[in-house]
């Protein structure tokens, strides 16, 4: 029934706008219906007392609003929880709620089923990429999470890339920063690409998001052998397109850097990683390899985490160590998703 009706968290609040007028309805109207939406998560219309029964009753015949309720929810020790959502096509994303102090959270969410990146130390990236998410499945990512509890930054770090899906991630960002909806500011989502060169400039130019990139490596060999989005866009060309974009948008990018034990953790690596970020106003996330059962890499050792950390912090660059949070639930992208449909199979 649904299928010849418009979801109203597909759009945007000029979008919305623009369907209210075709309904002969003023701008302002906008605002009690996002407010509806996104501020008190109601999705029958009936209930928008503060609407005339007639436009009410309009809105019932031409839209819906969707909601999303995890299917499954795994909660670790240290307060992280884990969210497996079921889409309508029978498909799964997941999200991560990260607590960051005692009542501030991160979330952590997906932009794609599964991923057509590759990256060799990510379980999504093994399941190549099914497809795109909506913007309304994004965006209900953090509707759902927010019933859970307060969402103090949004990540779009989860599964898939999401400069690979760029028109629905920008439709879902200004979403998340319609004043009377979700109302983020955008110093509060940070976008992580694996280094889509051409997109990272795009984006700069159509919407602002803190940008990060996840790095890796320090010469193209080895982060070939990492990501092989690196056979496109090399390091040189990567750095360049930070570099403007940090220049375009008078913003810090954010490095994040796995440290893989004897693959890029030595200090020449260190070394090579100050040259590379000379001239972007940067920070780095280093964060250390999650060995798990079957992992095809080490952990790096603390003496090397340590030494490549005071090695960035000694010539002036923030470097900060991300401590690898919900170890004992399956907390590394892709992990509640596999183990599921795992079940599922069996
Ligand atoms: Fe895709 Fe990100 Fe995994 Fe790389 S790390 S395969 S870009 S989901």
């Amino acid at each position: 029934m649904n299928k010849d009706k418009i979801d109203l968290k597909s759009l945007t609040q000029e979008q919305l706008e623009g369907f209210l007028s075709e309904l002969g309805k003023e701008k302002y109207r906008v605002k009690q219906i996002l407010r509806w939406i996104y501020q008190r998560h109601v999705t029958d219309f009936e209930q928008m007392t503060d609407l005339a029964k007639l436009f009410r009753a309009q809105l019932a015949d031409r839209a819906f609003v969707s909601s999303w309720k995890p299917e499954v929810v795994e909660t670790s020790s240290d307060g992280t929880r884990k969210y497996l959502f079921r889409l309508d096509d029978g498909e799964s994303v997941e999200a991560v709620r990260i607590p960051m102090d005692e009542d501030r959270a991160t979330l952590c969410i997906s932009t794609q089923v599964g991923c057509a990146m590759g990256c060799q130390f990510c379980m999504t990236g093994t399941f190549g990429l099914t497809r795109n998410l909506r913007p309304e499945e994004i965006v209900n990512q953090v509707c759902a999470a927010l019933q859970d509890g307060p969402v103090g930054n949004i990540v779009l770090m989860g599964m898939g890339e999401p400069l690979h899906n760029l028109d629905n991630v920008i439709t879902a960002l200004n979403i998340f920063y319609a004043d009377d909806g979700l109302g983020y500011g955008t110093r509060r989502v940070t976008l992580s690409t694996c280094g889509l060169v051409p997109e990272i400039e795009e984006l700069g130019e159509r919407v602002k998001v803190k940008l990060a990139v996840s790095l890796n490596a320090t010469t193209d060999e080895v982060r070939q052998k990492l990501m092989p989005i690196n056979q496109r866009y090399p390091l040189v060309e990567l750095m360049n397109a930070c570099r403007l974009f940090a220049q375009v948008t008078r913003q810090r990018v954010t490095f994040e850097y796995i440290l893989i034990g004897e693959i890029n953790d030595s200090l020449l690596d260190a070394k090579r990683l100050v040259k590379l970020l000379h001239g972007v106003r940067c920070k780095v996330n280093l964060i250390a390899y999650n060995e798990h059962d079957g992992a095809q890499f080490r952990a790096p050792s603390e003496e090397a985490i340590k030494a490549f950390q005071s090695y960035l912090l000694q010539r002036d660059i923030v470097a900060t160590l991300r401590a690898s949070k919900g170890q004992d639930i399956s907390a590394a992208c892709g992990q509640l998703k596999s183990q599921v449909e795992g079940k599922q199979e069996t």
